[in-house]
């Protein structure tokens, strides 16, 4: 039996994870791979309120911020990504704790201590993790034709510190991918990758 594979998708917002989430699910289809795409924040309601906090509607300290992420990540993990992982399939995950780290960062936590909060709840690791390399101008630009509405984290400024932050923290085993290319093409270069792990 083939080990099923936990894949992780990071990049600031704009940078082609919803896209790419699910180009990578048909590229596993193809290697007949049994394969499920969740997001977080996940649609439990531990998710439905970051969202809420993420559009405005609610305030959080930056404490309860780093909390909310952490119960919704327990409900990301033990209701959707173990029992996948368990019944051998696979996991592609858009946003998990890396997220938490360059969005939540400040001066009171700082991105690696958030990643250490999140370590401690032994949360499972990534078997490969993707970073959707894109500078912040050119990720904002595309998401201006995307016709959502908009939250709180979306000016550039905010974006640039938020593409530090995960520079900061991503550890050595990342898989950068370059971004700006055309979806195919970043298929090809993910393809390369994939196919160490099957
Ligand atoms: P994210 O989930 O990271 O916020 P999306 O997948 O929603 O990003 O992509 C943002 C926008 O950019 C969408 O309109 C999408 O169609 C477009 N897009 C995604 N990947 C690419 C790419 N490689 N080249 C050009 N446009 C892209």
């Amino acid at each position: 039996m083939m080990k099923p594979l936990f894949i992780v998708i990071e990049g600031i917002d704009g940078s082609g994870k919803s896209t790419f989430t699910k180009n990578l699910r048909e590229l596993l289809i193809t290697f007949n791979r049994t394969t499920v795409c969740f997001a977080e924040p996940t649609s439990y309601d531990s998710g439905i309120y970051i969202r809420r906090f993420l559009k405005g509607e609610v305030m959080l300290s930056k404490k309860e911020q780093i909390d909310a992420f952490l119960v919704d990540r327990e409900n990301s993990v033990q209701k959707n990504i173990l029992p996948n992982l368990k019944q051998n399939i696979d996991v592609i995950l858009d946003r998990y704790y890396y997220s938490t780290c360059a969005y939540q960062a400040s001066d009171e936590f700082d991105a690696k201590s958030i990643l250490n909060l999140n370590l401690k709840k032994n949360f499972p690791s990534p078997d490969i993790l993707f970073f959707l390399d894109i500078s912040p101008e050119q990720a904002l630009e595309r998401t201006k034709t995307r016709n959502s509405e908009k939250e709180i984290f979306d000016s550039i400024e905010k974006q640039k510190q938020i593409y530090s932050e995960f520079k900061k923290i991503l550890p050595g085993s990342t898989n950068f991918l370059d971004a700006s290319l055309s979806q195919d093409s970043i298929i090809d270069e993910a393809k390369k990758i994939l196919i160490k792990f099957l």
